[in-house]
Parts: C-alpha cells; structure tokens; sequence
C-alpha cells in the first residue's frame, strides 16, 4: 500500500566506501554483519538506493507495509555479499521499533520508489541490478584509482572517470581527506543523469557537499 505522498523524481544509489566507514566501528562487533576487520570488503557496497526530489528534500516511509525477510530470501546470498550491513547499532523503522540495516532502508526508502519498484523483492532486485550494471568500483580500478592507505587521488580525475564511463556526475562524500560515500542518480527509467540538480549547483554539489579535499582517498580496511 502507497500512502500517497508525491511521487519522487529521481533515484540516488547511495554506496559506501568499507575502508572508510569502517575506521569509526571497526572494533564495535565481531561477527556477522559488521566491519570485518582486513576482511571487509575492497570494493563499494550499497547503503541504499533512495527516491529523491528535484527540490532537494525527498520522501519517507511511504507505506504501510513492513519489513519481511521471507520475501527476499533468494537474493540474501547476494545481498550479504554487497549490501552488507557495517554497523552495529540497529537502525530505527518507521512505524516504531528497530529493525535490520535492510529494513531501516526498504521501510524509509524503499516504499517510496513506487511505482518503479512495486514491492520489496522488486526493490532489492533493481537495486542489485542497478549497482551490479553501473560497477563503479571497476571503473576506478581501470582507471588506476585502487584501495590504497598511502595513495592520494585527484578528485577530478575520479570525477571525470565516472563521467567518461556513464555520461553522468556523482556526487561524492568524504570524512576527512577519504571517500566515505558515493552516490550515482538515475532517472524513473533508470537511465544516469546528474546528481546535481542544476548545472548552477554543479560543480558545488559534487564536490563541496561532503566537503572532499583535492586530493581523496580509497582506504584499505585494516585490522
Ligand atoms: P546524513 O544526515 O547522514 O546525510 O543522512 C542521514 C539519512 O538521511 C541518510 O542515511 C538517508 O536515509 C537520508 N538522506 C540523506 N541525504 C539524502 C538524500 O539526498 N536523499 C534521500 N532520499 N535521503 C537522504
Ligand atoms: P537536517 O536537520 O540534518 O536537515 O535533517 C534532520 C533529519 O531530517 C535527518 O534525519 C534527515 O534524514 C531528515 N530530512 C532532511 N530533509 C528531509 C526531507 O526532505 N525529507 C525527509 N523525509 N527527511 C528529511
Ligand atoms: P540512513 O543513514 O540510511 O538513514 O540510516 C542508516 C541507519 O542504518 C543508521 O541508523 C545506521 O546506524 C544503520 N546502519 C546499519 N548498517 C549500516 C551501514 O552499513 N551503513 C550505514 N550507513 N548505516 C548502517
């Protein structure tokens, strides 16, 4: 059930960068689902794929309709390979309680992207394809931008390699001089665009949002 708030925009496929957000919650819990110490992934993973607005402000918990792991249960192999879940806290879920980083992001975001995903197993379906499609850890890796704790890459060049490959802007967060996050957007048809809303706030959005520095990082995972 869509409880009717506008219907969104656009998408953003937010992925995060283990190396980095792993440095905050690296010791905080050992087993599953969380950073796995030299273990965690070396590539980006999913946070979520997300409904947005052009206005800059985006929709919320949209249904209903709760969180059921039964519904996904073929595509959890997939998911815990590359939506894994690299913190410990459980998140909140809209209609009270808490629940898993999965749930956290199908009940907040994932509701919202009706009618382009109808149903949860659709949501976690397009949102593997959509990432497995547009692989952005390959293209920074051909274009010599790999895992490294003493390398420093040009933001522009990252940029630009992104660009070249999808004919489309990112737009990147850092904690301190290191990638922390990376979002790609897509229209309802899933085909790229900018993340930036207009060419005005281009060149700031990409870069000043998440305040990235110059030169950037893409941090290995440490134990
Ligand atoms: P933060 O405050 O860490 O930037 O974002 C907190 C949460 O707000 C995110 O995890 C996400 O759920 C939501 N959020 C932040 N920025 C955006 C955005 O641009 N679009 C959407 N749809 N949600 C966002
Ligand atoms: P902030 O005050 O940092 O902009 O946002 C505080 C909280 O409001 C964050 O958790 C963020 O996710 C949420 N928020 C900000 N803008 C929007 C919006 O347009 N829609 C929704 N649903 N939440 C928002
Ligand atoms: P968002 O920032 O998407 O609104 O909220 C993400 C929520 O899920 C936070 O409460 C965070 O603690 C929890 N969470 C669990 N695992 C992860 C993860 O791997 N990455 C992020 N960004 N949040 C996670």
């Amino acid at each position: 059930s869509f409880d009717g708030q506008r219907e969104f925009d656009y998408f953003a496929l937010a992925l995060q960068w283990p190396g980095t957000y792993c440095q905050r919650t690296r010791s905080c819990c050992p087993s599953n689902g969380c950073c796995r110490g030299s273990d965690s992934p070396t590539t980006f993973t999913i946070h979520g794929l997300w409904p947005d607005y052009n206005d800059g402000t985006w929709p919320s918990c949209c249904s209903r309709d709760s969180f059921n792991p039964k519904e996904i249960s073929t595509l959890t192999n997939a998911l815990e390979q590359y939506w894994p879940s690299l913190s410990c806290g459980k998140p909140s879920v809209c209609h009270g309680g808490k629940g898993s980083f999965w749930a956290h992001e199908w009940e907040k975001h994932g509701t919202c992207s009706y009618p382009v995903f109808r149903n949860e197993y659709d949501y976690f379906l397009g949102v593997l394809n959509i990432y497995f499609k547009y692989n952005i850890t390959s293209v920074l890796n051909d274009a010599g931008y790999v895992p490294s704790n003493t390398e420093r890459y040009p933001l522009g060049g990252i940029i630009s390699a992104i660009e070249n490959a999808f004919h489309a802007s990112p737009l990147i967060i850092c904690s301190k001089d290191a990638i922390e996050e990376l979002r790609l957007c897509f229209y309802k048809d899933l085909q790229p665009r900018d993340c930036a809303i207009s060419s005005d706030d281009k060149i700031d959005m990409v870069t000043s949002k998440g305040s990235c520095p110059k030169y950037v990082s893409l941090p290995e995972p440490v134990s």
